[in-house]
């Protein structure tokens, strides 16, 4: 027995069983397995094959193994670019694992040679066993024709039982572990078993598929015969002189006729009918089909309405249904008049900016009717998968086409003037870019051929007239942002307000609701009071809101109370509408330390911010809280060093920074701010903390500052301009930069406060801080 054991190189196997007699090309790549072929070259070639139980990456302990493996001869090694080798292994005897070590280079087994198959079996049982297998050999070539004789007929011939078990196992395509199983039979009787299983189960699954390739057919034949007997019963109906009643293919074939489309696009959608005539009818497929003819049918093609190019026209319609807005009124004009010169639009796609309800979609609309297009609204707010804009693939269940093809079928015309509501609330997600998709929607050269993945065929978008809102351009993906002109639209004062609801909403209001001027009458104070204490916002459509309230309480008054008239003023105000609503945080009378007002910009108007400082003892943390972005707070360190650098100037001891701790806090308001606007505020607030100087309480400011206490210059002016106002702050700190800014506003919103410019944090100081005495 001594002798039987011998010492080699082991390669663990993934995946793959080597049989004695069977040569085998496989690639290996892992360290330690080229290394036992390598060294398997140096000495006699052998190396001992076996079986990893799982195939993973790694190479496990001996449990994780097959115990009986095959002993290898290496006859060639073919080395392959990145590191694989490629071997050609002959299989020589069948042999026992004992013992295995992975070793620092490769993996060396002790094994034991097995014994040869033992021959258990007199020649009769060898006979019959020996036809048995033929017998199924031969069914199994029936079944699979494809294997057929090559792989089968040397084998139908071979006279010996042993020989062709051996074969069997090595050229059938079976996987590893069948191979394992026979290579772990240990005599004749039990290879026999084994194989006769493996190939009664091959054939069994040959069986079952064969069946269900039979029933697939039958159906299909059924639908075809469906098909043919259904075209019999229309000849014999028009033999016998009956009508056949107009198939829906016929009707659609009609409407195709009507439609306004290019030749190829109506040869597409004549060969989709022709498809569609084809199918058995209610099957899901035709319904598929019926669903997405009927929309290719409905969309516009190439019909269209005539623009209107009267610029007088337009200028009066504008003029019409707004109130101010004299720039944003400028500028349309001055883009239709291009439109009108140059004919087509290549022109960039205006983008309506500024806070909520301030008419942006209003003024859209008014366009549209200015040039007499057909207008449709798409929210873009929220939309998060690109399949909203591009639609999904008919294939899918429930599949629709994207909502820019919507918004065609829904105008009816191939030029509407297609608004792009809120295009600043797009989002991109896993779901795969939304913005990329607005942007070959918004590109000319890309949009004459615009895919929708429903429709598929291509639908050309240059005609259509897009607009775009949005409440603020930060949020606005570059590129997309590159294709629009910009048009700010402001939030508007208090007297705006009051014309606006005046000329338009209330007459607006009351046709809506059936009341005439002469039954409800709301007074210039009772106006005024609602726009001061009823609502708080940037644009109007709060105050469009009350207005309408008012509006239907009266009309059940009038009805009721068979009122003729109605008049609601200042003192009836709260019978209409209840209690005030809003209350404005105005600034104090008293002057207070640490405390200072700052003015910010957000997408929804101006606002004012109280800022905090707290100075306790500590070692020079700085500890900020609130609604604060990370610009922000950048600005608060970047004040905190100026501070510092002029505490002294100020009188604070020179070590005192070691030895306080500073909070700062921003108290109010749940919209988060951000952006570089309260440096100046922030430095203040630090620098009267420290010092305990008092800041006056009815100054507000906004401004950047820099390391050196430069005051940097800022945007949104009129926004916050109006919320100082509001908050009935006196003096406001505005950077000098930003002086001509201030010249463009309307005096109204100036009016009755102190605008100090400034240039440098000292200014600041000086007049913010209460003079010393
Ligand atoms: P946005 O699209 O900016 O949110 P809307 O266009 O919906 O705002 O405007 C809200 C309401 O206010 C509309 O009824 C609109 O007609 C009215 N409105 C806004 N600005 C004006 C204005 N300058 N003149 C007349 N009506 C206005």
């Amino acid at each position: 027995m001594e002798d039987k054991k011998l010492t080699m190189p082991m390669i663990a196997l993934r995946g793959l069983t080597v049989l004695p007699q069977m040569t085998v090309n496989f690639d290996i790549i892992r360290d330690k397995s080229i290394a036992a072929v390598e060294q398997a070259m140096v000495g006699d070639q052998r190396v001992f094959l076996a079986t990893q139980k799982q195939p993973d990456e790694v190479i496990p302990d001996i449990d994780g193994i097959f115990q009986v493996g095959t002993i290898g001869y290496v006859k060639q090694l073919v080395k392959m670019p990145g590191g694989m080798v490629r071997v050609t292994v002959e299989g020589q005897e069948r042999a026992e694992l004992l013992e295995m070590e992975k070793g620092e280079a490769c993996c060396t087994a002790i094994v034991e040679i097995l014994d040869p198959v033992e021959d258990d079996l007199d020649t009769i049982q060898k006979e019959a066993m020996l036809r048995i297998l033929k017998e199924k050999l031969e069914e199994y070539g029936k079944l699979n024709v494809a294997a057929g004789r090559e792989v089968l007929s040397p084998l139908i011939a071979q006279p010996d039982l042993t020989e062709l078990m051996n074969q069997i196992s090595a050229q059938f395509p079976w996987n590893y572990e069948a191979r394992q199983s026979v290579l772990e039979c240990r005599t004749l009787t039990e290879m026999y078993e084994t194989e006769l299983q493996l190939l009664l189960t091959e054939l069994e699954v040959y069986r079952v598929k064969r069946e269900f390739q039979t029933k697939v057919k039958a159906a299909l034949d059924k639908n075809q015969r469906d098909y043919i007997l259904r075209e019999q019963l229309r000849v014999i109906r028009e033999e016998l002189g009956e009508e056949n009643p107009v198939s829906d293919a016929d009707e659609m074939k009609e409407q195709l006729k009507k439609i306004k489309a290019s030749v190829e696009v109506k040869e597409r959608i004549r060969k989709e009918i022709n498809r569609f005539q084809n199918m058995p009818a209610g099957s899901q497929d035709a319904n598929v089909i019926r669903t997405y003819l009927e929309t290719v049918l409905e969309l516009p093609w190439n019909k269209m309405t005539k623009d209107n190019a009267s610029l007088k026209h337009a200028e009066e319609i504008l003029e019409a249904d707004h109130y101010g807005l004299e720039k944003v009124k400028e500028r349309v004009l001055e883009y239709l008049a291009v439109r009108i010169l140059t004919k087509k639009g290549t022109s960039p796609i205006l983008c309506l900016v500024g806070p909520p309800g301030t008419g942006k979609t209003s003024i859209a609309r008014s366009i549209a009717k200015a040039m007499g297009r057909k207008y449709v609204r798409i929210s873009l707010g929220g939309v998060r998968d690109e399949a909203e804009i591009r639609g999904h693939r008919k294939t899918y269940v429930g599949a629709m086409p994207g909502r820019i093809v919507e918004g065609l079928k829904q105008a009816g015309v191939a030029n509407p003037l297609m608004l792009l509501d809120e295009i600043d609330k797009v989002s991109s997600d896993y779901k795969g870019d939304t913005s990329s998709a607005l942007l070959e929607v918004l590109d000319s050269e890309q949009n004459v051929k615009f895919r929708d993945h429903y429709v598929e065929i291509p639908i050309d978008l240059s005609e259509v007239l897009f607009i775009a809102t949005a409440n603020t351009t930060q949020t606005i993906p570059g590129p997309l942002l590159d294709r629009m002109e910009l048009i700010e639209v402001n939030s508007y004062t208090e007297n705006e307000k009051y014309h606006i609801a005046k000329d338009y909403l209330i007459p607006k209001q009351l046709e809506k609701n059936g009341l005439s001027k002469e039954q409800l009458n709301i007074t210039g104070p009772a106006l005024e009071k609602m726009i001061h204490s009823y609502t708080r916002e940037a644009g109007v459509r709060n105050l469009e809101r009350r207005v309408g309230d008012i509006c239907r309480k009266a009309a059940r008054e009038v009805l009721e109370k068979k009122k003729p008239s109605i008049r609601v003023t200042e003192r009836n105000l709260d019978h209409y509408l209840g209690r005030e609503k809003v209350f404005f945080d105005a600034a104090g009378n008293e002057a207070q330390v640490g405390i200072v007002r700052g003015l910010a910009w957000t997408s929804v108007g101006g606002d004012t911010l109280q800022i905090e400082v707290n100075v306790m003892p500590g070692k020079g943390v700085l500890q900020m809280t609130g609604q604060m972005g990370d610009v922000m707070k950048e600005s608060a360190q970047i004040a905190l060093t100026y501070v510092r650098s002029v505490a002294s100037d100020y009188g604070v001891k020179e070590n005192y920074f070691e030895k306080h701790d500073i909070h700062l806090h921003i108290p109010e308001g749940a919209v988060p701010k951000d952006g570089p606007s309260a440096g100046i505020t922030m430095a203040t607030a630090m620098l009267s903390a420290v010092t305990g100087r008092k800041v006056l309480p009815r100054v507000a400011m906004t401004g950047e500052v820099t390391l050196r206490g430069h005051v940097l210059m800022i945007g949104g002016l009129k926004e916050k301009l109006l919320a100082a106002r509001m908050a009935q702050v006196e003096k406001v700190l505005v950077p000098a930069k930003n002086q001509p800014d201030v010249k463009e506003l309307s005096k109204e919103i100036t009016k009755g406060m102190e605008i100090v410019y400034i240039k440098e944090m000292n200014e600041v100081i000086r007049e913010a801080f209460v003079p010393e005495k």
